[in-house]
């Protein structure tokens, strides 16, 4: 058995027994291999490591409080990762070798699917990248896809709770026709001078507004936005956001419980007409925001005064995660049961 202090597991890799892999060669993808060590043997001049020709995916598995273990919507993010490989031209992954990759990656790290009682989860990142060696830009022919997967604490460690964001004029994400809507590395690398401008003025991320105008809220480096207004909950409609499946999820449960749903531009002087606003992905679930602070304009756009998530966020986060660890029934069939 591992040894892992549960209680103390932050967002970071923990050393897993082993990872999964297949590599892409003559036009086809090979066999499923397991591997105990975590390293790569990469050329020098590999096309990921130049022009950034990589996509990647972040999903979980939780066990549950009837003990068994549950991947949340597998298929989902084995469809992204293919729009994401279109959107840079490396070779379609198919669904089914990507769905049996992460279940095997699972089962074969059962010792590290963190117990139900500790809020914690095993998180699954599927990567593929182009390694052929190249000078020239063009894509590669040669690709590796790899599925480790890494036991990560709760996002809350003090409970459900709000922090402020802040909203920049100065940065981009993505183009309006870019790469804003699938998952590549290359957009986080672009993200990382806002997102580190954000921690050092004291905020949990930064949200960047849509980059052809400048008028409508766009998302952050690795969440969605969404806002409730009444009995509505609204998210942003824009060509170079991400689809979180956390978003769609939210909004399905959403209208399941009688809410409104609206997908549509948001612009910023709107955010002072909000009951309550959100960050929502995989890692949080719902990040809530207490505050956005337009720090190029001065305004300040305030959604919780005493530190609590609003009403409605709160029962959205707690009927995903009750779907999640099997607390809720899984009214939408989002699970993958894992026999470990
Ligand atoms: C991964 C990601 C999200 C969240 O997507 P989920 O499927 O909900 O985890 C949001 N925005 C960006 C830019 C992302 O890369």
């Amino acid at each position: 058995m591992v040894e892992i202090d549960w209680k103390n597991l932050v967002f970071g890799y923990v050393p897993t027994d082993c990872n999964i892999r297949c590599e892409y060669k003559n036009g086809e993808w090979g066999e499923l291999t397991v591997h105990r060590e975590a390293t790569i043997n990469l050329h020098i001049s590999a096309a990921v490591l130049h022009y950034a020709q990589e996509a990647f995916e972040g999903l979980k598995a939780f066990r549950g409080v009837d003990g068994k273990v549950r991947i949340f919507r597998i298929e989902e993010n084995a469809k992204r990762m293919q729009s994401s490989c279109n959107g840079i031209k490396m070779p379609k992954l198919p669904i089914d070798k990507f769905t049996e990759a992460v279940i095997r990656a699972v089962e074969l790290n059962k010792d590290y699917i963190p117990p139900y009682e500790t809020g914690a989860s095993l998180y699954i990142r599927p990567v593929i990248f182009g390694t052929t060696p190249l000078v020239g830009v063009r894509p590669a022919k040669d690709y590796e896809f790899i599925v480790f997967v890494t036991p990560v604490g709760p996002y809350f460690k003090g409970g459900f709770q709000t922090t402020p964001f802040m909203l920049s004029r100065q940065y981009d994400r993505a183009a309006p026709l870019g790469t804003g809507n699938i998952k590549v590395g290359g957009n986080y690398a672009a993200g990382l001078s806002a997102s580190e401008k954000a921690h050092e003025l004291g905020y949990s991320s930064a949200f960047y507004l849509d980059s052809k105008e400048k008028k409508y809220i766009d998302e952050c480096s690795a969440a969605n936005f969404f806002a409730i207004k009444g009995n509505t909950y609204i998210t942003p409609k824009s060509d170079s956001v991400l689809p979180s499946i956390t978003n769609v999820s939210l909004s399905k449960i959403a209208e399941l419980l009688g809410m409104k749903v609206e997908k549509r531009h948001i612009l910023v002087d709107e955010l002072s007409e909000f009951d309550e606003a959100g960050a929502c992905g995989t890692a949080a679930v719902i990040s809530p925001i207490e505050r956005i602070d337009d720090i190029d304009t001065g305004k300040a756009y305030i959604f919780s005064k005493d530190g609590k998530p609003g009403e409605k966020s709160t029962v959205l986060y707690n009927y995903l995660r009750g779907i999640q660890y099997g607390e809720q029934p899984d009214t939408f069939g989002w699970n993958t049961f894992v026999e470990v």
